[in-house]
């Protein structure tokens, strides 16, 4: 069967990340990526997790307590627009969920401007062959302009430094997610 852009999006992840990396969660939510992460990177790693709702630095928490994760996690309460304030390293990857905190506020989404900017940030600390994954939802109110902004931005990004590419279902109801992928040459 083929994978759901969520179960490609974590592929794309595993397939470069190596222990002692460091790492982005631009979106905790409820920590399904940033415990992924950890696990990927290793005790030697660093994962920097950004969220602007406490209560996903709650669920985090609480997730990663129960899977006795790794000491290698940093929980940034802040938005990733700030990045650079918090990142000094090069990166190797970082993931973007972008839309609402699932079972939160369905009002606090993710916008088209600061996840912008925090591309761009982590563009200029991403290593050669490093990835930047975004999971586009956009069937909530104010989705599509996020969706639209963010594939014209990364449509536009130079071919002689970056890949870029998109996965996703073209005949499925309900605005299916679109995992879009950078790559630094
Ligand atoms: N990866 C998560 C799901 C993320 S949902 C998981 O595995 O559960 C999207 C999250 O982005 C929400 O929690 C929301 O609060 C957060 N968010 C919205 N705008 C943000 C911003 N500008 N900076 C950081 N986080 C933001």
């Amino acid at each position: 069967m083929l994978k759901t852009a969520l179960n490609y999006s974590h592929e794309l992840l595993e397939e470069i990340i190596k222990e002692g990396d460091t790492v982005v969660d631009a979106t905790m939510g409820n920590g399904h990526d940033t415990l992924f992460l950890s696990n990927l990177v290793g005790a030697n790693g660093q994962v920097f997790s950004f969220d602007i709702q406490e209560q996903a630095l709650l669920n985090t928490k609480k997730r990663l307590l129960e899977n006795n994760s790794l000491n290698n996690i940093n929980l940034i309460l802040d938005n990733h627009s700030e990045i650079d304030k918090y990142v000094n390293s090069n990166i190797k990857a970082a993931i973007f969920n972008l839309g609402y905190l699932p079972s939160g506020d369905k009002t606090i989404i993710t916008k088209s401007s600061s996840t912008i900017k925090a591309i761009e940030s982590l563009l200029d600390k991403l290593i050669k062959g490093g990835r930047i994954i975004i999971v586009l939802y956009y069937g909530h109110d104010g989705g599509k302009i996020e969706k639209d902004d963010v594939l014209n931005y990364c449509s536009n990004l130079n071919q002689d430094l970056y890949r870029v590419m998109t996965y996703s279902f073209i005949n499925q109801r309900n605005c299916p997610p679109i995992c879009l992928c950078i790559e630094k040459k």
